[in-house]
């Protein structure tokens, strides 16, 4: 801490510069109380570097020294605390004349702690002066309306996502740069992390290259020692100047016996929105705008909107819990610390407020869907026991207690007179369909039908087939008559099935979208069971439901990708789920190996192997991100290579995504029905298809898929009774990828895999894969998946509309203007009510 008078000393900061810095740390101590050791320390050295800065006399020297020994001694009392601060930004005050210094131009040049506490503690905000005073204005307005704001940076906000000055508020740093305090260059020896630095720019070299401006070198001198400075950005050199005074902050290397910093951040001392008591953004940016001028826009914004924001939160104060209630900061204190945090817990306190408000506008709009749901009108099937019971009897193996209770669940719903609104959720092999075919058969005992529709044609075919084996063991006289429908079915033979099916000779139809064409007329249409229903447009679902003649039937969708917990509380938090997290005992665990580099050889020799015996296998391509086109001929091109090169005496066909689904249907029929060997494909592979023969899936580029993807790939074999095998095949590998590979090698629960891609990948390319349509904008929801907030958002939710029936605007006048806002950005209306 003394050594830094040292430093100062030989480079003396401008009398003004050092007073402001120390009545910013005195601000600062104060927004944390006093109570923070670090800012207690930085205060203590802003006061030591003001003594040579002020050129003291000696009375303002013993001023300032004393101002040190009160704060290494700060009361612990919270007011003699308070006391304290006050007097010694009253001392730093009132040296201001005596300096020859103007006084304070604007209310911030004072420590007001005061008017710091009627805004509850907000960050005081940091001394750079704008030019001309900026007026109020609404969230809502547009951008535009900011000082400075012309086409041209309107245009750039807006590929941010920027539009109205709301936007602005809500945009949300990737992280922060703590400028407060630099090391000591020559004093450090242990270079580990980010580090800051604060000194004099010499030396400034631009190394062009043929091409024009390359690198650009510059030194940086705080006093104790020199680290060279490395940019590669061609305009730097109009911005720093020799002589300029800087803070760089970044990683250290030891390059070439001297200490460097590549592409550090970097700020003026003093510049835009750089104060000492807080830290400073950095945001998302888009070429042509800079940190600097976005940091100047944020600060203009909180500014402008301070006293038109709305705590709309307040609206519903009665429904939040009062310890979380307390620990929320308010509305302005969570934009201000968004932006310039005294410290990150500050900023993660606002990011968790902020994201907490969306959760609820969700959680709101989720639980008032579920509860129309639940109300809406619908059949009560009758269970009809004795039947059910038998079904169960006769199956070849015992339900598993996560099958029973599945069942249970949707027995319960179906039985009242409402239409059931449920998801079903099971890893592949989980046994889905039986439960499916159960709910069926209640719907049949109770006279009604039921229509189930699958993705694709060989996915409805495959239904077809467990549906009639399933139903198998019962009585001839029991069993549901069941029926396929799909495209390929013949005009006479669809005639006829669709007379029977107005008759109401037909139990149960099963089909692909060929199901929802107007001619297809049920005589009386109960239940709903749709497979994989992200495959399914919500207009489809409705056009489906529509066909019941006024009564809506019930719905059962089914999917296979396992969602953790909290996911589902966002993606399906309108509906009703039910989980069967249990796998059927007594399956031969499919061994899942990764093979790197140059070890593919062994891996075609399993390949060999297995064929050798009979089996089939499955090969993936790798990723390509580029289109479509691009993979599919990737695809093609490898599995020419693989006949040509590798397997020249063994059979491949391919399948990728520019086919048609009739081509594709196909060739996976044409695999099924065993007519080659090996079945190279993009990532298009059908999800729940079933090739029990098949028992090696390759998976080449393994490292760029996510861990739910490769689990969904693995699950196409190990379906027959043979021993199956996953190979993992990756060239050069990222930490990351070689993580993934591990996890998918120790464990094939779907779930677990599912919340470990959650935490890999983050929810944004997360969401990616399993986004459903019907759901708002997330925007910024950093800690979306934080299950505290989630539950929180869920119970406030539920609380509210416990006691109100809907979101009103009479009820809620803040709040209801936000929640329409909000759900106007969702994609489509829910499905299920027309
Ligand atoms: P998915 O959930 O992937 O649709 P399926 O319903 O296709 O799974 O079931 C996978 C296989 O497991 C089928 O062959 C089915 O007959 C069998 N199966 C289902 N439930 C059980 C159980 N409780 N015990 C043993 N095998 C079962
Ligand atoms: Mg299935």
């Amino acid at each position: 801490m003394a050594s830094r008078s040292a430093h100062s000393q030989s480079r003396p900061v401008p009398a003004e510069a050092q007073l402001e810095r120390a009545l910013h740390a005195l601000r600062s101590l104060w927004a944390a109380r006093g109570a923070d050791p670090h800012l207690t320390r930085a205060a203590i050295a802003a006061y030591r570097d003001l003594i040579p800065a002020t050129a003291a006399t000696h009375e303002m020297e013993a001023t300032l020294e004393r101002g040190v020994d009160r704060l290494d001694r700060l009361p612990a009392d919270l007011d003699a605390r308070r006391t304290t601060i006050e007097q010694l930004a009253a001392e730093l005050n009132a040296l201001r004349p005596r300096l020859g210094l103007l006084q304070p131009t604007t209310e911030m040049g004072v420590l007001n702690i005061a008017a710091g506490e009627r805004r509850a503690g907000r960050n005081p905000k940091s001394s750079q002066r704008q030019p001309a005073p900026q007026a109020s204005l609404p969230v809502d307005a547009s951008v535009t309306e900011l000082n400075g704001v012309g086409k041209k940076q309107a245009e750039l906000l807006e590929k941010l996502g920027v539009t109205a000055v709301e936007d602005l508020l809500s945009l949300s740093p990737r992280r922060y740069v703590d400028y407060r305090n630099p090391i000591e260059i020559g004093r450090n020896l242990d270079y580990t992390g980010d580090v800051l630095v604060r000194g004099t720019i010499s030396d400034i070299r631009e190394h062009r290259t043929r091409r024009g401006p390359g690198r650009t070198t510059m030194v940086i001198d705080d006093g104790t020692g020199q680290l060279m400075l490395t940019f590669f950005s061609p305009y730097i050199a109009r911005q720093i100047r020799e002589g300029s005074e800087i803070y760089a902050a970044g990683t250290v290397e030891r390059g070439f016996g001297r200490l460097q910093m590549t592409s550090p951040e970097w700020e003026f001392v003093g510049g835009p929105g750089v104060a000492l008591d807080h830290l400073v953004p950095v945001y998302p940016l888009t070429k042509g705008l800079h940190q600097r001028s976005l940091r100047k826009l944020t600060r203009q914004a909180l500014d402008a909107t301070r006293p038109n924001l709305v705590d709309w939160l307040a609206d519903i104060r009665p429904f939040i819990d009062d310890t979380v209630w307390a620990r929320l900061p308010s509305l302005e204190e969570a934009y201000e610390h968004l932006h310039y945090p005294a410290d990150q817990h500050a900023a993660t306190s606002a990011a968790r407020r902020l994201t907490l408000e969306r959760l609820i506008l969700l959680q709101l709009g989720l639980v008032k869907r579920r509860v129309e749901h639940a109300a809406t009108p619908g059949t009560a099937f009758t269970l009809d026991r004795e039947s059910l019971d038998a079904f169960i009897a006769g199956l070849p193996f015992t339900l598993t207690g996560a099958q029973q209770r599945a069942l249970d669940e949707i027995t319960g719903d179906v039985t009242r007179p409402h239409a059931m609104t449920r998801l079903l959720q099971g890893d592949v092999g989980s046994g889905k369909t039986v439960v499916a075919a159960a709910v069926a058969l209640v719907a049949m005992t109770s006279g009604y039908q039921t229509a189930v529709m699958a993705p694709t044609e060989i996915l409805a075919e495959q239904h077809f087939r467990s549906l009639n084996s399933l139903y198998d063991a019962l009585p001839d006289d029991q069993q549901p008559r069941i029926a396929l429908l799909t495209g390929s079915t013949r005009a006479k033979a669809r005639r006829e099935l669709l007379e029977q099916l107005a008759g109401g000779e037909i139990d149960v139809l099963v089909g692909t979208h060929a199901l929802i064409q107007d001619d297809v007329v049920f005589r009386s249409l109960g239940l709903v069971i749709i497979d994989e229903q992200h495959r399914f447009g919500v207009r489809q679902r409705s056009q489906l439901a529509a066909k019941s003649h006024g009564t809506l039937p019930h719905l059962l969708s089914m999917t296979a990708t396992p969602i953790p917990r909290t996911l589902n509380l966002v993606l399906y938090g309108d509906m009703h789920v039910s989980v069967i997290d249990e796998r059927p005992p007594g399956r031969i665990p499919i061994e899942t190996r990764r093979f790197i580099g140059n070890d593919r050889g062994q891996a075609y020799d399993l390949v060999r192997t297995e064929v050798d015996k009979g089996h089939q296998v499955f090969v993936i391509c790798p990723l390509v991100e580029a289109s479509d086109t691009v993979e599919a001929k990737a695809a093609v091109s490898e599995a020419e290579r693989l006949q040509n090169e590798v397997f020249p005496e063994l059979k491949v066909d391919v399948l990728h995504g520019r086919m048609s689904s009739k081509q594709k249907d196909a060739v996976m029929t044409a695999f099924r029905d065993r007519e080659f060997d090996i079945l190279v494909s993009t990532s298009v592979i059908e999800v729940g298809i079933d090739i029990p023969n098949a028992t090696v899936m390759m998976i080449e580029g393994a490292d760029r898929f996510g861990l739910s993807q490769l689990h969904q790939f693995r699950g196409r074999v190990g379906r027959g009774g043979s021993k199956s095998y996953c190979l993992l095949l990756a060239d050069a590998i990222s930490p990351d990828g070689e993580l993934r590979l591990d996890t998918m090698v120790a464990t094939d629960d779907g779930f677990i895999l599912a919340q470990t891609d959650l935490e890999l990948r983050g929810p944004g390319d997360f969401l990616g894969g399993t986004r459903q349509s019907g759901l708002p904008d997330l925007g910024f929801l950093v800690n979306a998946f934080d299950t505290r907030l989630l539950d929180i958002a869920r119970n406030t939710a539920e609380a509210v509309l416990d006691e109100h029936d809907d979101v009103t605007w009479q009820a809620f006048p803040h709040l209801y203007p936000q929640f329409r806002s909000f759900w106007a950005t969702a994609s489509t209306p829910d499905e299920g009510k027309s």
